[in-house]
């Protein structure tokens, strides 16, 4: 659905591969479910590598107004269909944590069917679906689960099913420490899809209590990729806390991760996933007069943890 967000691609991929290697689970699952896939909603995004399609349009705010084709496409599959069970797949920014802190590397959401958001049957499916995936997760010693901001927003795909009365899971894979390439919350969509279907025993004939989902602790936006701590910026007095931000760039057919600055003065709740305590040291942020927020900056860290000259 989002063109620049792939992992739970990747973890559909090695779930296929999973459910087609005829091991007698496998084939107990295939007898009693059907898996119908649009592994790329988004074919023109995924080429430019942005969140949008080639219209300049968020398909996950299309779900009422369906102005665009693979709003359509996917309206009319999920018509044709009735489907039982819907996972919407996504990627979360890296700046989502839970209490700890620690990053978000899974996060889920059974998304409202209401602006009151009623506890609906299809979406208390969800819920207890959810708490199942995140009991497995948990037990195999991964407590980095989160809970997405549940707001209804009759725009957004899931909202939009689970208000047509079926079950709808949203899974954002999200950022793991050191894991750029975010293998790590890969693995957990895969874990996740496991105990989703029953495919491992510890998972199975385990019941679940719905309610257990508000347990999950909820995502925050407190995480910058890089914060330097105890900082002189351009000279002055005082010390300062300073975050940067990565953007993906295509470049060459590669995805690159650069840096830009994001903002002097960091509430102090936020952690970095790289942080670094100057001790008073001064940084010069691309010149010596200014400071230009969503600048790139071309030689403070690389994405390996160097400390580099600023
Ligand atoms: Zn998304």
């Amino acid at each position: 659905m989002h063109g620049n967000e792939s992992t739970t691609t990747k973890a559909l991929f090695d779930f296929f591969k999973f459910i087609t290697s005829n091991k007698q689970v496998t084939k107990d699952l295939l007898s009693k479910h059907t898996f119908y896939v649009l592994p790329m909603l988004n074919p023109d995004g995924a080429a430019l590598y942005t969140r949008e399609n080639a219209n300049g349009v968020d398909l996950n705010r299309d779900a009422q107004a369906l102005s665009q084709r693979e709003s359509k496409v996917l309206r009319s599959i999920f018509d044709a269909l009735q489907p039982d069970l819907c996972l919407n797949m996504h990627d979360q920014r890296s700046i989502f944590g839970i209490k700890g802190p620690k990053p978000a590397t899974l996060s889920f959401l059974a998304p409202s069917a209401d602006i009151l958001k009623t506890i609906t049957p299809a979406r208390e499916v969800a819920m207890g679906l959810i708490v199942k995936m995140k009991n497995y997760i948990k037990a195999h010693h991964h407590n980095q689960i989160g809970r997405f901001d549940d707001s209804y927003n009759q725009n957004c795909v899931g909202d939009s099913f689970t208000s047509s009365g079926v079950p709808t899971i949203l899974f954002e894979a999200g950022h793991f420490k050191d894991d750029y390439s975010r293998e790590q919350s890969r693995s957990f969509v895969f874990y996740a899809l496991i105990a989703l279907f029953d495919l491992d025993a510890a998972s199975q004939n385990n019941s679940v209590d719905y309610k257990e989902y508000f347990n999950i602790p909820e995502n925050q936006k407190i995480y910058k990729d890089v914060v330097l701590y105890n900082v002189r910026v351009d000279g002055e007095d005082t010390l300062q806390t300073i975050s940067f931000q990565y953007k993906e760039i295509i470049h060459d057919q590669n995805i690159v991760f650069e840096l830009y600055f994001d903002a002097v003065e960091v509430d102090k709740d936020v952690f970095g996933h790289q942080y670094f305590d100057l001790q008073g040291g001064k940084v010069l942020v691309n010149s010596h007069q200014n400071i230009v927020i969503d600048k790139k900056i071309s030689t403070i860290f690389d994405i390996n943890r160097n400390l580099m000259l600023i």
